[in-house]
């Protein structure tokens, strides 16, 4: 696992509106819609809380039972006081 090349792998969902089909699309058209969270918000629950905006299309949607906590680098069993 690297930390050094930044790409659309990090949690990552597809752009509804310029992929309705999601994973049922072809290939290409996946890879296009492809986003990265502009933020990424743990409450401590078991999910994350994803905003997105759309390259191409400028679509914003919020994703709140898409990620879990482990996912995204948060640790629920052993939570940082802060
Ligand atoms: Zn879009």
């Amino acid at each position: 696992m690297t930390t050094e090349h930044r790409s659309v792998e990090f949690l990552p969902d597809y752009c509804p509106r310029c992929n309705p089909l999601g994973h049922y699309a072809d290939s290409r058209d996946r890879v296009a819609s492809l986003t990265e969270p502009t933020s990424v918000t743990w409450r401590g629950g078991k999910y994350v809380v994803c905003r997105y905006r759309c390259d191409g299309c400028g679509h914003q949607w919020r994703r709140a039972d898409l990620w879990d906590a482990q996912s995204a680098g948060f640790d629920p069993k052993h939570r940082k006081a802060a």
